[in-house]
């Protein structure tokens, strides 16, 4: 499999990435890269390696090797708090908020820390009013604890903490996991929004394969730590994803992936 070749208008690209925990390799020299604007979802089996390949684009966890550039800027030696002032920003899976403070006090704390000029710099950048306008539901629980609020609003919540960091890229860790469907479309409807309204850059993991091909631009698929499909949702079928997923040719395609 070739990785997309890089573009002028790559605002993420990855290189060779490997990293790991303890003596278990996770990711194994992953190759992508992201246009601006451009909307991929990362997907794999449980354990394919794609939160620890997430987590590494954050910061958060350390790579062994590779290389993260972001709007050209090589981040690989920067901490998680400078790659988010980069405009790198991660919404987690499990979505840490601080669940003492309420939402409209998580989004200050992120407001009052993002980078001055890079806000500055931004065409328009994200106050709370904003994140309201593109995240409605988050309206009427602006005063609420986020240790009280449901899942889904939690995700909302967590989508406009990052999005005060005036990202460039977005990264997204199973928005969808453990929400109602009903939730779930109403999680997708913002991140809509967000791609339709402010052009963010999105790299979400979704495990639901049929949304992620209906809503991505392009899929890119972890198998043990390896990019083992990288396509546009337009070229590939549910039958090609199915097989790079599990390695092998399947007698149906998948309907929802585990
Ligand atoms: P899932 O969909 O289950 O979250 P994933 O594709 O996100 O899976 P990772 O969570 O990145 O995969 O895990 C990749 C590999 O690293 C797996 O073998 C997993 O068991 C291992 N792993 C993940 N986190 C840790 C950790 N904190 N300590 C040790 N091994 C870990």
């Amino acid at each position: 499999m070739t990785p997309q070749a890089a573009t002028g208008a790559d605002i993420l690209q990855v290189k060779g990435l490997r990293a790991g925990h303890g003596p278990l390799v996770a990711v194994r020299g992953v190759s992508f890269a992201l246009q601006r604007g451009e909307c991929v979802a990362l997907i794999g089996a449980n354990g394919a390696g794609k939160t620890t390949l997430l987590r590494c684009l954050a910061g958060v966890h350390p790579a062994l090797a590779g290389q993260v550039r972001l709007d050209g800027n090589d981040v690989t030696a920067l901490p998680a708090h400078r790659r988010v002032q980069q405009g790198l920003a991660l919404v987690p899976e499990g979505r840490r908020l601080w669940a003492d403070m309420t939402v409209r006090e998580n989004l200050t704390v992120a407001l009052e820390h993002r980078d001055a000029a890079r806000a500055a710099a931004a065409a328009e950048p994200w106050s709370v009013a904003r994140a309201l306008q593109a995240l409605p539901g988050l309206a009427p629980i602006l005063d609420r604890p986020a240790g009280a609020l449901s899942g889904g609003q939690r995700q909302a919540a967590a989508i406009a903490r990052a999005l005060m960091a005036n990202p460039a890229v977005l990264l997204l860790d199973e928005v969808s996991l453990g929400l109602s469907p009903l939730v779930v479309e109403e999680v997708y409807r913002s991140l809509r929004t967000l791609r339709a309204q402010a052009g963010t850059t999105l790299l979400l993991v979704e495990q639901d394969l049929g949304r992620a091909l209906a809503f991505a631009d392009r899929v890119i698929c972890l198998r043990e730590g390896q990019a083992v499909l990288q396509a546009a949702c337009a070229d590939t079928t549910r039958e090609a994803v199915t097989e790079a997923y599990f390695g092998m040719a399947t007698a149906a395609p998948l309907e929802n992936t585990p």
